[in-house]
């Protein structure tokens, strides 16, 4: 991509009502465009990030046999009454239609994949079975300062199994909590695992998956030795308490963010429609349901959180929108203007994503400063002295060191 053509440019300053610094970042570096609180349009360089993360996401969940479907997002208002939540969850928006008909736009979708699993799970044969999707959803969010941590519309994976016991949930359960746990590793991200309690969906426990980032608004406490992990709001442990679990380590206090939940709904959703299946006794039985979100927008903002410095954005190569900056100084000096049009078509060859920044009347100092807020893994710099050293300078965004290469070694990483 050439970055004279790019649709977005940077800018010095973020709208002086966004307060995070994902939001800052992403809308000075060009990546969103904010619409209104809690609503933000994907801007060429925000869209491939995201998709690099639906594509992680998507990776992991198929793995674990989840199958990928697109359910209704206008949704009738029929089945949420039904369930109750139409009177009992206050984020829902609602909708009236021209001919008097309510609908709502989807915040998740157990309402809807409740009637369709009941229409082809009949026998105990055709479970357990899994589904996601992964599209836009709304929140009628009364307050929505957290950038695109926390919007009205937001991007989400929800997924939602069915099992013929809780031991096979619980199966489940673990199997997709280590693809969670891969997710986030995949993203650059270290994430915790905490018990708390199911809030608005159900009695029994959920498990929500925190990322350790100081600007995150939970506290945590977790264990130095074992996988223990806890939310501080709930808990009478304290740091530098010893670890209950594992008898070894001792709790740690950190900063976090969700980015990620599981909940275990047992039959509430099967009983409110009547959905049966006919276990191995030939009996109707109700399906255990789990639900399994992660929002993707929101781990987006959360690594924009977690990884960015005082220079920008600092995106791991695996969610980077492209994986090289290349830039070119002395533009109007046409030997280091074709050596670096030379180098873009070889690494185009190669199947690398690359900005190239060819822009002419740019000092080499916005370049850079261009380049820092953007955050590109790694940056190739054209330059007149490249011509006389006969090598590259390349520069790592994460950790700031450069090295000079040759242009067979820096072709070479990339086969
Ligand atoms: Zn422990």
């Amino acid at each position: 991509m050439l970055q004279s053509q790019l649709f977005t440019k940077t800018r010095k300053e973020a709208p002086k009502d966004e307060v995070t610094t994902n939001a800052q970042l992403l809308i000075r570096a060009g990546f969103v465009h904010k619409e209104m609180a809690g609503s933000y349009s994907y801007l060429p360089l925000g869209r491939r990030v995201l998709l690099q993360i639906e594509s992680i996401v998507r990776d992991e969940m198929d793995r674990i046999g989840g199958q990928e479907v697109r359910m209704a997002t206008l949704q009738p208002s029929e089945p949420w009454k039904q369930t109750g939540a139409w009177d009992k969850v206050d984020v829902i928006f609602k909708i009236n239609s021209r001919t008097e008909k309510e609908y709502t736009i989807g915040q998740s979708a157990e309402e809807i994949v409740t009637p369709i699993a009941q229409e082809y799970v009949r026998s105990y044969k055709d479970l357990p079975v899994a589904v996601y999707q992964i599209g836009q959803k709304y929140r009628d969010e009364l307050r929505a300062k957290s950038g695109i941590m926390r919007g009205r519309e937001f991007s989400m994976k929800d997924m939602y199994s069915f099992h013929e016991t809780q031991e096979d949930f619980d199966r489940f359960y673990a199997i997709a909590k280590e693809a969670y746990l891969k997710v986030y590793k995949r993203c650059g991200l270290v994430a915790k695992v905490t018990e708390a309690s199911g809030g608005s969906f159900t009695e029994k426990l959920s498990y929500e998956f925190m990322v350790l980032t100081g600007a995150g608004e939970d506290d945590i406490l977790y264990c130095d030795a074992c996988s223990y992990c806890v939310n501080a709001e709930i808990t009478k442990q304290q740091e530098a308490d010893a670890c209950t679990r594992c008898n070894k380590g001792t709790l740690a206090r950190a900063k976090a963010s969700e980015v990620g939940n599981i909940f275990d709904l047992g039959i509430k959703y099967p009983k409110d429609f009547g959905f049966t299946y006919k276990n191995k006794e030939g009996e109707d039985a109700y399906p255990i349901m789990g639900c399994f979100g992660i929002g993707i927008t929101r781990l987006m903002g959360v690594i924009a959180e977690a990884l960015s410095d005082d220079g920008g954005l600092v995106w791991p190569e695996s969610v980077a929108p492209y994986r090289v900056h290349l830039i070119s100084l002395a533009t109007d000096d046409l030997e280091v203007s074709s050596t670096a049009n030379l180098l873009y078509d070889a690494l185009l060859d190669l199947g690398v994503d690359v900005l190239y920044d060819e822009r002419k009347g740019v000092s080499a100092g916005e370049k850079f400063n261009d380049s820092d807020l953007i955050g590109i893994p790694l940056r190739v710099i054209v330059s007149k002295k490249t011509l006389a050293e006969g090598k590259f300078e390349i520069k790592h965004r994460a950790s700031g060191e450069s090295e000079w290469v040759s242009r067979e070694d820096l072709l070479a990483r990339f086969v």
